[in-house]
């Protein structure tokens, strides 16, 4: 794609940081400006109970207009080759409405196969929190950081990847418990800073559910 993709890209501005818009000198904002600061890359955007509950009127209205998802344990169950009926359901009515991509760590071969199913662009062996991937998706499909949503279901690759490209970031809960040994360690960290970002009012809920917020 190297030099093919320059000319769409051309255009792009600035990545805009959007957790850190809004954040001076607003009265009553500068604790939550701090923890902010604090917490970073890891402050997600926005977060649901899990994909299918993503309100896309919702992502809409915050300007999405292209939506890059991870693979495992966000659009499928990990290392699964099924798609619940109900995230196809979702998927379905998001493709009418956003343009679609996926990066995600995984091996090629198994991103490849997804791409291919659910006819969309795909970036394999990511490496994520790095940005390479996200920067070749882009490239593939034409698109600036801007209006560009991120969604999947780790704070430590997905959101931290999607805040470095300046790009809106969507936290759900995973699809399934089943993972790396050392994901299931991070699980607790995340669960924590979720639960710390949620009860200080830092990211907001893309979904009308209630309950448990993380894992
Ligand atoms: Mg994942």
């Amino acid at each position: 794609m190297g030099a093919q993709g320059e000319p769409a890209r051309a255009g792009c501005g600035g990545a805009m940081i959007v957790w850190a818009a809004g954040g001076t000198g607003v009265p009553g904002k500068e604790r939550v400006y701090l923890l902010r600061q604090l917490f970073g890359l890891l402050v997600p955007d926005m977060y649901a109970s899990a994909i299918g509950y993503i309100d896309l009127d919702a992502l809409a209205q915050s300007g999405v207009e292209v939506l890059i998802f991870d693979l495992d344990n966000t659009l499928v169950p990990w290392g699964s080759d099924d798609m619940d009926d109900e995230v196809l359901q979702w998927f379905r009515g998001a493709r009418r409405r956003f343009r679609l991509g996926m990066v995600s760590n995984a091996l090629t071969e198994r991103v490849q196969y997804w791409g291919d199913r659910l006819g969309i662009p795909a970036v394999a062996r990511a490496a994520k929190p790095r940005r390479g991937g996200y920067r070749e998706i882009l490239e593939q499909m034409g698109e600036c950081p801007e209006r560009v949503a991120v969604i999947g279901d780790q704070m430590f690759t997905d959101v931290v990847g999607g805040n470095r490209m300046g790009m809106i970031t969507v936290l759900v809960v995973p699809l399934s418990r089943r993972e790396f040994i050392g994901t299931r360690m991070v699980r607790c960290v995340e669960r924590a800073v979720l639960r710390l970002l949620v009860g200080r009012g830092l990211t907001r809920r893309l979904d009308g559910s209630e309950g448990e917020v993380h894992g």
